[in-house]
């Protein structure tokens, strides 16, 4: 690890001057950066602990509906605190082990946007807004691909904001080393459609099956799931076939949509 130097401000506004140095980076829980700064894969002179802001941490549901997550929001708390949306908190509650879940925050996960991590189907399969410091991001447009979010440089992640669905569930295939999604799928019923978000299994990260949601959205029943995507743009490496993964994606879908139903 190179040395840094750490900072821990107690506000958003004074997290964002302190990221406006150079070479600057915010710290969440660490689960992912910490052991990127061991391996030496990263060297930010200046890490923006965000783990004081208690502006940035609670559940909490709005006036609309909407469940508000803080960015600096464990897993531990979402899987605790969420009992409004049950899918959530289930996806929360399984997402590695008690200590990831105790440290690691929603913040981080989805800046992370790790083509295997859980909470971006969640967030892509709810319509959910990402809302940092300077703005608001509908989910749509924030994921861009395998490690790439819409994200500035500097920008933080203060609250996701998750319409609840009438029904919805996340089922994934564990990679049993690490409880990272082999495959994930997010199924998620609205009363104006189904959305159904798949994560682990393209290579260009987390994506919409719209096949499945057309299909959902006219009968929502595991019958109605339609064949597995092709394996063409799917990952291969030691944990499966880039095939393998795409009928998993099938398999997934069937098993969210009966756990919903
Ligand atoms: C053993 C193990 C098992 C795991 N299993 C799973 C799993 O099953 N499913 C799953 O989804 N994930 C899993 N994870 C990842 C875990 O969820 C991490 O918590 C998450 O990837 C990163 O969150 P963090 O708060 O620790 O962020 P950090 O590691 O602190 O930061 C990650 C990145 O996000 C940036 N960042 C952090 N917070 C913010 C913010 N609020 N705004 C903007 N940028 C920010 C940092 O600068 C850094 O670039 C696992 C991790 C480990 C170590």
């Amino acid at each position: 690890m190179y040395s840094f130097d750490i900072q821990r401000p107690t506000s958003v506004a004074d997290a964002v001057a302190a990221l406006g140095t150079d070479e600057a980076q915010p710290l969440g829980g660490g689960q992912t950066l910490i052991p990127t700064l061991k391996q030496r894969l990263a060297a930010p002179s200046v890490l923006v602990s965000l783990s004081a802001i208690a502006e940035m941490k609670g559940v909490c549901t709005m006036d609309d509906g909407r469940l508000s997550i803080g960015g600096g929001t464990t897993h531990a708390t979402v899987a605790a605190e969420a009992s409004s949306y049950p899918a959530l908190a289930a996806l929360a509650g399984n997402i590695g082990d008690p200590a990831v879940r105790s440290r690691g925050t929603i913040g981080g996960s989805l800046a992370n946007n790790d083509p295997s991590a859980c909470y971006p189907a969640a967030a892509l399969a709810s319509g959910a807004t990402i809302v940092t410091n300077a703005r608001e991001i509908p989910a749509d447009d924030y994921f861009q691909g395998m490690f790439a979010t819409a994200l500035d440089e500097g920008e933080i992640i203060t609250e996701v904001r998750f319409p609840v669905p009438e029904k919805g569930a996340y089922m994934k295939f564990e990679q049993p080393a690490s409880r990272f999604a082999l495959v994930g799928v997010f199924v998620a019923k609205f009363s104006d459609g189904v959305r159904v978000a798949v994560t682990g299994a393209s290579e260009d990260g987390v994506f919409r099956w719209s096949e499945a949601e057309a299909a959902l959205s006219s009968n929502f029943s595991a019958d109605a799931v339609p064949a597995a995507p092709s394996g063409d743009g799917m990952i291969s490496d030691l944990h499966g076939s880039g095939a393998y993964r795409a009928h998993l994606v099938g398999v997934m879908t069937k098993r969210a949509v009966a756990a919903a139903s």
